[in-house]
């Protein structure tokens, strides 16, 4: 059962069909859905291989394009390949649907055509090309709390030090002077800091660390540094991503 929305082929007006996606690519990926002048009107659309439905309106080349390019720039916002994600998928589209002006109910690429696929591409690439206004310069180190470590069999508390600046020298510094080696450095989660027992905290805020003390402090101090790093690996994405994107004809 083709939807009434996709029954018909804009380009022709021909009904439309589903088809063996063999018969477009040569290799079968489940079902599309075509043209049934195809291939003499170049127009079709994948299917979702779990319910069979079509993706979209057929399109032609030039859509097809227009819309894979759509995909790849704002896929790179929720789901980057590498780096952390600037949004969650459904807040992704919640953004995407206000920035390009459609209801939510109707932001979906499969349905769009080449000029709202312009106007997602250019609405992706100024949010991850952003100015990021860094906080102010410091080492911080945030409360002791019990974070899972343990010690000679015994849990202990443990805080983390990071930095309010890019540039992670002045981190690794004061890191040195309490006796603490780079490569101790947490880099896996968004933002990079190290570990510190009860004693290191002691050590760190004697040689010149800020302590962060309470929830105040915290969103106004950890989440401008949050939201850097954030703006940095979604940026670093969105250059990795436009290195790979081919241009369009
Ligand atoms: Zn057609």
């Amino acid at each position: 059962m083709i939807p009434l929305a996709f029954a018909t082929c804009p380009y022709c007006q021909s009904p439309t069909e589903y088809v063996d996606s063999a018969k477009i690519y040569k290799t079968s990926y489940g079902p599309a859905l075509a043209c049934s002048r195809f291939p003499f009107c170049d127009s079709y659309v994948g299917c979702h291989t779990a319910t069979g439905l079509p993706k979209g309106t057929v399109a032609n080349k030039y859509l097809r394009l227009w819309r894979k390019k759509a995909h790849a720039v704002f896929d790179a916002l929720w789901a980057p390949a590498t780096g952390v994600p600037l949004f969650k998928r459904s807040a992704a589209y919640f953004w995407l649907a206000e920035a390009i002006g459609v209801p939510l109910e109707d932001c979906h690429i499969g349905m769009m055509d080449a000029a709202k696929c312009a106007q997602v591409v250019d609405a992706c690439v100024k949010h991850t090309a952003s100015p990021v206004v860094p906080p102010s310069s410091g080492v911080y180190v945030d409360w002791l709390m019990p974070h899972g470590w343990v010690l000679r069999g015994k849990r202990v508390t443990s805080c983390h030090m990071y930095a309010a600046t890019l540039d992670l020298e002045p981190l690794h510094l004061l890191a040195e002077r309490i006796g603490l080696e780079r490569r101790w450095l947490d880099a896996k989660g968004l933002v990079p800091h190290y570990d510190l027992t009860e004693g290191k905290r002691a050590l760190a805020l004697a040689a010149g660390a800020q302590p962060i003390d309470d929830r105040a402090g915290f969103a106004r101090i950890y989440r401008p540094i949050r939201d850097m790093w954030l703006a940095e690996k979604g940026r670093a994405g969105a250059i990795r991503d436009a290195a790979i994107w081919s241009p369009l004809p």
